[in-house]
């Protein structure tokens, strides 16, 4: 049988896939093309050079191995990479350059050198006449690596954080997703991570944006016509920090779009950093393909602080703002106060106000009083606002949607459980539910929590949202 490059490249994918991940395979190895077999020379297609220089710095020993046994010593490797031009991308173009094992492949299997020339690869990605796009940053320069204290609960995110920074693009952190519950720190690194990159590396354009933005923004590109403007604005970005990602559950078109748009960064090399309230495997209602990838990279959770580092980050704050405090007030504050350094922050903030006001000194008494507030009010008593706002996050809507007038079934469910634990939880009467939740009237309402009553019967997956939101606004 002659060979041809189909069937030389086949058998190497054959030796390769029993050799590494099924993950790695699928990312780098599926979307490769034959192209051409000539003599001892192979070239297949990669999507970028990005993706050429990643098979050349973690695969190039496997690939070297399978096309020797295919070709022989001289096997030679020759890729050609698709260049998607970044400004238009209907003027894809192909530029060759060999592997870096260009020399005959060495069959003791030693690693020779890359001696990829870099300034040669750059070249094509210099468009004449075009000059990059001043982009504001929208970075907060008081949230940095100095002043987020490190701890057990935050170590492993602090470093894979430091460590983009360093190489933004350039790890295997590629998406790192920051995870964790309220106030523990992710907007704060994620800033971080931009503002450090930005002083390593004035050159690259970040950008930080909330979900919340970049779905606004999203919107309003499809009202104006303007979605591929919108695509190639943030196709163009070097380093994309998208905060609170859970905020694009449910919401399809922007998901598709993020998709294209994560796809070409990364693929670029470019770095993208997310930062979401739950781990992937928790997040409802987000696309598989976008799930898995922002697992490609590493998902690092921030957990609640323990009593050393909450007594450092409150330190640390005392010593920026000029202020002493005894100890015991400061030991005080971080016993009683576990769960969220936003509020560990807050009864530091009231305290020093209160003292100051009332020219009080720092007593144990004064912390006890402020503190017991600030952990009665986290427990005070349920609004039909707060049930609002606890049963729309728990299916990842926002209130306006959960009151507005739609008749999509998992918002009237959603609708339906703020007003039975409206009515269960509060002394408001069925009118006054109904006015407050999208102004419906008692009639309504009734109906709601029979139907909630019904189901919670009937439907076990109903029930378990019953439960579970009977427990986040008792606890809450
Ligand atoms: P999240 O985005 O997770 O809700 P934030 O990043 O807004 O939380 O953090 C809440 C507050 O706590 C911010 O003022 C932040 O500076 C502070 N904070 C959180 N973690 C740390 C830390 N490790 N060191 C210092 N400050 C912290
Ligand atoms: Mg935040």
């Amino acid at each position: 049988m002659t060979k041809t490059a189909e069937t030389v490249w086949n058998s190497c994918l054959n030796f390769i896939k029993d050799n590494i991940k099924p993950q790695a395979y699928k990312t780098w190895f599926e979307p490769i093309v034959p192209v051409i077999l000539k003599g001892d020379g192979l070239t297949i297609q990669v999507p970028s050079k990005f993706f050429y220089e990643w098979l050349e710095e973690h695969y190039i020993k496997l690939l070297r191995v399978s096309l020797v046994k295919e070709l022989g010593n001289d096997a030679k490797l020759i890729y050609d990479v698709k260049m998607e031009n970044t400004y238009s991308s209907n003027n894809a173009h192909t530029v060759k350059f060999p592997s870096s094992n260009r020399n005959p492949i060495n069959s003791q299997g030693v690693t020779v050198p890359l001696g990829i020339d870099k300034r040669e690869l750059r070249n094509p990605f210099v468009i004449p006449g075009i000059q990059k796009i001043k982009i504001e940053s929208q970075l907060n320069p008081n949230y940095n690596f100095d002043n987020f204290i490190e701890g057990d609960s935050n170590r492993l995110a602090r470093s894979a954080g430091m460590a983009v920074a360093n190489k933004p693009g350039g790890t295997s952190f590629n998406p790192l997703l920051v995870y964790g519950g309220v106030g523990l720190g992710k907007t704060h690194l994620a800033h971080a991570i931009g503002v450090e990159i930005k002083d390593k590396y004035p050159d690259k354009t970040v950008l930080y944006i909330s979900s919340e933005k970049f779905t606004q923004q999203y919107i309003e590109s499809v009202k104006n016509n303007t979605r591929n403007d919108f695509i190639h604005f943030y196709q163009m970005i070097d380093v994309l920090i998208v905060d609170d990602v859970q905020f694009l559950s449910g919401k399809t078109g922007t998901q598709d779009v993020f998709f294209h748009i994560f796809n070409h960064l990364h693929q670029n090399g470019k770095q993208v950093v997310l930062t979401s309230d739950k781990a992937p495997v928790d997040m409802q209602d987000i696309e598989q393909r976008l799930l898995s990838r922002f697992k490609w990279g590493l998902s690092a959770e921030l957990q609640a602080p323990d009593f050393e580092t909450r007594i450092l980050i409150l330190e640390r704050k005392l010593y920026r703002d000029g202020v002493d405090m005894p100890k015991d007030v400061i030991e005080y504050i971080a016993k009683h106060i576990k769960s969220n350094v936003r509020e560990l922050e807050g009864v530091l903030v009231s305290l020093i106000a209160q003292a100051s006001f009332n020219k009080k000194e720092f007593s144990l008494s004064l912390t006890r009083q402020i503190v017991d507030k600030f952990v009665k009010n986290t427990k005070r008593e349920v609004s039909i606002e707060l049930i609002q706002k606890v049963v729309s996050k728990y299916f990842d809507m926002d209130v306006a949607t959960l009151q507005s007038k739609t008749r999509k079934r998992h918002i009237v469910q959603a609708r339906q459980l703020a007003m039975f634990f409206s009515k269960r939880m509060t002394k408001a009467s069925l009118a006054s539910i109904g006015a407050q939740i999208g102004k419906r009237d008692h009639a309504t309402v009734l109906h709601a929590c029979k139907t909630v009553d019904n189901l919670s019967e009937t439907d076990k997956q109903f029930r378990k949202y019953v439960e579970e939101l009977t427990q986040k606004l008792t606890f809450q």
